[in-house]
């Protein structure tokens, strides 16, 4: 393959000098960092008073880790390290779990940001001569003006779409030749729903590539999306206290996504002990952000639960790769007892092929135990009238399910596009069940 990189000395640089690299760009985090009321008082506590008293990459490990908790107690400004006058813009989470977070950049922040962000969308093979229609939204959500800002760095035509609206999304893509798209999953499963309930052809489109992101998705739900809309799909990875989109992506081998280790520090530990696990197994990824001066943040819990990979990738660059991002340690689910993470429902539906675009997972309370119901649309070549075969499927689901993870939901099946569908991140999981319970 023909590889392209958009920085070939960082993207290829060598392990030890990537290292130095960090170490040098660490110690002028913590300058920032010493420089907000937050960090101030807490590396003062721990003998930090000054860049210089980080010698080594293993000193970050005497640093306490920061949780969502701390920058919602430091919101709004107990995390920001440069005079107001030099903020230009703020984004915040998606408040996805709670009261979002806010983030603040400066003007090279967000220069920064770009660069990251075209880092990612060339490493996948797109350039100037691509439309891109980034169909994700725009506002505090940090996806839409992250990829846009990106997608102007490498020289694409973007197109400012934003999330929805199906039937302007074909004209948008039929009038401008549209051959990139942006959005979640979830949207680019709808999308090809809608495109038949729209009878537009695929031919008239040139789509080639999509990214999704924003929200787990399984190995199955990308074959099956580029199957159905015939594009290679890239899997994107981010989190606004790290900026936004831009952390990891995945380059045009399509296995595992590159961190790029010149601008966050990664590790990877057990969400109960907080100790670092072996090389290769799954744990929670803790970020450190080292391009960002407005608001330093220094080894962030994300609860995002992946391992990395051990070997280098093919395509020649260092920078260590994660793997598909499962889910939150907190969206596990506690059903009678036996854990259970919705990706995991997702990856034994979603390899069916009678199995439709969507789905939604229903937990309640029944009595003293929990029922959990999985609700899931039939493929669209499927009759809702003709009772064996979706009897059968409904049978092959619960079968499966209980072999792979030990569950026996009940089953319900839907006609193809008769379930919600969010304009943002998708909603897979309605939990209704008391929360002190
Ligand atoms: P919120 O935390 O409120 O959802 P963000 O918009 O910052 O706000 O979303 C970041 C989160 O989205 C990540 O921490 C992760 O849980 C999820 N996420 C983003 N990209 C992916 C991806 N490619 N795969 C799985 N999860 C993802
Ligand atoms: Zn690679």
């Amino acid at each position: 393959m023909n590889y392209q990189y958009w920085d070939p000395q960082i993207e290829k640089m060598p392990r030890k000098e990537l290292e130095e690299l960090q170490l040098k760009k660490l110690k002028e985090e913590i300058r920032f960092a010493l420089r907000t009321p937050f960090y101030k008082k807490r590396l003062s506590g721990i003998g930090i008073n000054s860049q210089d008293d980080i010698k080594t990459l293993d000193d970050l490990n005497r640093i306490p880790f920061t949780t969502k908790d701390d920058l919602r107690d430091g919101f709004p400004y107990g995390f920001l390290s440069i005079p107001k006058e030099d903020v230009v813009r703020l984004h915040s989470s998606s408040g996805t779990t709670g009261t979002p977070t806010v983030i603040y950049f400066s003007r090279d922040d967000l220069k920064r940001w770009a660069d990251y962000m075209a880092r990612c969308i060339y490493s996948t093979g797109c350039g100037k001569n691509d439309v891109f229609q980034n169909m994700i939204t725009y506002g505090l959500f940090t996806g839409g003006l992250g990829f846009h800002q990106g997608g102007e760095e490498v020289g694409m035509l973007v197109i400012p779409a934003g999330a929805g609206n199906t039937a302007r999304q074909f004209k948008m893509m039929q009038d401008y030749g549209t051959t990139v798209l942006h959005a979640t999953p979830s949207f680019l499963l709808h999308l090809e729903t809608k495109m038949k309930e729209a009878g537009v052809d695929r031919e008239s489109l040139v789509i080639k590539r999509a990214f999704g992101g924003a929200e787990p998705y399984s190995e199955d739900t990308r074959k099956r999306i580029e199957a159905l809309l015939k594009v290679d799909v890239y899997n994107s990875y981010g989190l606004s206290e790290m900026n936004g989109p831009g952390v990891a992506f995945e380059c045009q081998c399509k296995d595992g996504l590159h961190i790029w280790e010149d601008g966050y520090i990664a590790e990877i530990v057990n969400p109960d002990t907080l100790e670092p696990v072996k090389n290769g197994e799954i744990g929670e990824l803790v970020l450190t952000i080292l391009c960002r001066e407005a608001t330093p943040i220094l080894r962030y819990r994300t609860r995002d639960l992946t391992a990395f990979y051990t070997e280098q990738c093919k395509c020649g660059r260092t920078h260590r790769r994660l793997k598909r991002i499962t889910g939150r340690s907190d969206d596990m689910l506690i059903i009678n007892g036996v854990n259970v993470f919705p990706s995991q429902i997702e990856e034994v539906i979603m390899s069916m092929k009678e199995v439709g675009n969507n789905y939604l997972i229903v937990v309640e309370k029944d009595g003293a135990l929990d029922r959990m119901t999985v609700k899931t649309e039939v493929s669209a070549d499927i009759f809702m009238d003709d009772a064996r075969p979706l009897n059968a499927l409904k049978e092959k689901i619960k079968e499966t399910l209980a072999a792979s993870i030990s569950i026996s939901p009940k089953v319900e099946l839907h006609e193809s596009g008769s379930l919600p569908v969010s304009e943002g991140k998708a909603v897979r999981v309605k939990d209704t069940r008391p929360k002190d319970v």
